[in-house]
């Protein structure tokens, strides 16, 4: 017995440590105390929202949808984030429930496990939306396949910023979304420039044809990994006329896509890279676009997805200069 006992200290002591790791939360230098698992994560940071904040959601949201919908239409949203959790989810996630509220486009189911890719329960859906998802990683092989196979099927996926932040190890799934996070030289803290790709595509409307400015957080892409104008048909990008937004880079001015639409098998992605911060969903201009965005998904709005490289070339709707 005693000869073993050194031996089982030194074993056990790191198993001690590891599980008093995994199973509390610790104070960063800030102070503040940083969860570990998505539960904690979801507790700590998807705050209710109070009346005046849904006030704000529910007043900017479209009344009246583009399209009519060619029949019952569901929606999951799901938020699942095993990265950086984004409060926004919870201003997302009620948004997206008033656009079918009020308009009557869809229902929405919303959840966070990845249960729900299922096969036979994803049978009940038209479109699944990842709200600011990260880090996403199916639990089986069978919840990936379900997820693909979903919309190469024929229905539709939606992506709100961060969707494009997952599926580190699935390049098929990054390929649908259209492309992976590379960090964000555009910080939430900036108001920046957006040109129209294509100032006259329906899923454009919402902006009147004109570039616009505004606050959040724009990722870039992996370049390996951004499908790109050959295979995307790219709504909006960064506006590098601009010197604010060009002189975040030091290999600009080049573009940055920011909404885009493709065709994916015999369904449709729509994604955009605006919902980093509470306050794009309090925007009705922008909330306009997403609905729009998420009626193509769905299959309702009819939207010409040839890919940019092969579209006939529209001079883009630049920004205004001052800002
Ligand atoms: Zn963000």
């Amino acid at each position: 017995m005693k000869r073993g006992h050194p031996k089982q200290i030194f074993i056990r002591l790191p198993l001690l440590l590891a599980k008093a790791v995994s199973t509390t939360s610790f104070a960063t230098a800030q102070g503040n105390t940083k969860p570990k698992n998505w539960e904690d994560h979801k507790l700590m940071t998807l705050t209710e929202l109070n009346d005046a904040q849904r006030k704000i959601i529910t007043d900017a949201v479209p009344d009246k949808a583009t399209a009519k919908p060619i029949k019952t239409r569901k929606i999951l949203v799901f938020y699942r984030c095993d990265g950086f959790v984004h409060k926004s989810i919870t201003s997302a996630n009620f948004a997206v429930q008033e656009m079918g509220r009020k308009t009557g486009a869809f229902s929405v189911d919303l959840a966070d496990e990845y249960k729900v890719f299922d096969a036979e329960n994803l049978k009940q859906y038209d479109c699944i939306l990842l709200n600011n998802t990260t880090g996403m990683t199916f639990q089986k092989p069978s919840q990936l396949n379900a997820f693909m196979d979903f919309v190469a099927g024929g229905k539709g996926l939606a992506g709100f910023h961060a969707a494009s932040d997952n599926f580190k190890r699935n390049p098929a799934a990054v390929a649908l979304v259209g492309g992976q996070f590379a960090g964000h030289p555009w910080g939430g803290g900036g108001t920046w420039a957006f040109k129209l790709d294509d100032p006259d595509h329906v899923l454009n409307k919402a902006f009147g044809g004109q570039g616009f400015w505004h606050q959040d957080e724009i990722y870039q892409y992996q370049p390996d990994s951004f499908v790109g104008p050959q295979k995307l048909r790219v709504l909006i990008s960064l506006d590098m006329n601009q010197k604010k937004v060009a002189e975040r880079i030091n290999d600009g001015p080049r573009d940055v896509a920011v909404s885009w639409i493709h065709e994916a098998g015999e369904g449709r992605v729509f994604y955009t890279n605006f919902g980093h911060r509470d306050q794009t969903f309090h925007h009705p201009v922008i909330l306009r676009h997403m609905l729009d965005g998420i009626q193509y998904a769905l299959g309702d709005l009819e939207a010409d997805a040839t890919p940019s490289a092969s579209a006939p070339n529209h001079p883009p709707a630049l920004a205004p200069a001052n800002q």
